[in-house]
């Protein structure tokens, strides 16, 4: 029988796990807080557990502990990305970035991705399998421990799409926010979703209060399809409505995110239909130049272009930005990494 991954367990689930040992529930908490507040890897390091519970735990379950197979550090900004390998021989790629308010770990949810967008590098080879809780978990725990950094934000908006491996997520949401882990403020924490629409009103009512963003790219159906295959099930419009409603669930404001690309979706008539479809609502826009992705042949706007299309969103009362871009020094576009390791 296969060993049970202690690290994916929430406190009830340890709690009963440590009782069926016939142990005191507080064994549970004190599990609990050595893998999720401590970080440690092993059963020997909980050092308050007797040698013969550590040994039970040993024989029962085990501790998923993700390896890193290689770490880049960017000279220009310090900007770090990791490439992962998880226990199955599968690799991950996180990154972490420095920014004034605090350290942001970027995470990816899945090994690969099943929604086909046509720009990202994610996607190439389609999806091999969903994370567990522990495998997300683990790649923030493995980044703090190697920098001894406290981390303050994540964003799930790596490899993957999260609405696609739903239950896990919401799991991860719930223990990297909780007292007992990492405590990390659920308002600290992004979820960008291509828009999968029963995800995104699912989310809505978990009674957390973290933040969605919204991959946009496009403004019209068609040619957001076009970008996105995945947008074919679902109507801009039904999008549009669900963000809203996460809008009314949470209070929290909805991230739009907006991939630019030459000739693609950057015209005067973009910006137009951008605004006539965010035009109104309390939200944010973030602008996005498209990574290059050596398979694809898309290409970033000139600069003037960017900061145009910017400036007439803006006066059009939109709240945006345009992302600053990280670690450009250091590799390319999303998905990258992993995917230029398995070539080689
Ligand atoms: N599947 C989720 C999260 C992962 S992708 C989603 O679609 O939102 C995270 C973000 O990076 C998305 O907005 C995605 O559209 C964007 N992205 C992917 N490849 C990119 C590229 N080459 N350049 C710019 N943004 C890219």
């Amino acid at each position: 029988m296969s060993k049970t991954d202690l690290k994916s367990l929430n406190q009830e689930e340890l709690q009963e796990l440590v009782c069926a040992l016939g142990e005191k529930p507080y064994r549970g908490r004190q599990i609990y807080t050595w893998l999720h507040q401590r970080l440690v890897t092993s059963f020997d390091e909980m050092t308050d557990l007797s040698r013969k519970l550590r040994e039970r735990l040993a024989d029962i379950g085990m501790i998923t502990a993700l390896e890193p197979v290689t770490v880049q550090v960017s000279k220009e900004d310090g900007t770090r990305k990791y490439l992962f390998a998880l226990a199955d021989g599968n690799m991950v790629e996180s990154v972490l970035m420095r920014y004034h308010h605090g350290n942001s770990v970027c995470i990816s949810s899945q090994v690969g991705c099943r929604m086909g967008c046509r720009f990202c590098a994610s996607t190439l080879d389609g999806l091999v399998r969903n994370l567990t809780p522990a495998e997300m978990l683990d790649q923030v725990y493995r980044i703090s421990a190697d920098t001894g950094e406290r981390i303050s934000h994540v964003v799930v908006m790596g490899t993957g799409e999260p609405m696609d491996n739903y239950q896990n997520l919401v799991k991860f949401l719930r223990m990297i926010s909780g007292e007992q882990g990492l405590h990390i403020s659920q308002r600290n924490l992004t979820v960008s979703t291509c828009g999968i629409v029963p995800g995104i009103r699912q989310l809505a009512q978990e009674g957390l209060s973290v933040t969605l963003a919204l991959s946009l790219h496009a403004a019209e159906q068609k040619q957001r399809e076009g970008l996105m295959p995945a947008a074919r099930a679902y109507a801009l419009t039904e999008v549009l409505k669900a963000c809203a409603f996460y809008f009314s669930c949470t209070g929290r404001r909805v991230t739009y995110e907006y991939a630019l690309v030459a000739g693609v979706n950057d015209s005067e008539e973009d910006a137009a239909a951008l605004y006539a479809l965010l035009g109104g609502q309390n939200c944010h826009l973030n602008l996005i130049p498209v990574n290059p992705v050596s398979e694809r042949d898309y290409v970033q706007p000139k600069e003037a272009v960017i900061r145009n299309f910017k400036n007439k969103l803006e006066k059009c009362g939109i709240n945006v930005t345009i992302r600053r871009e990280m670690g450009r020094d250091i590799d390319g576009a999303c998905g990258q990494l992993r995917k230029r390791y398995a070539e080689r």
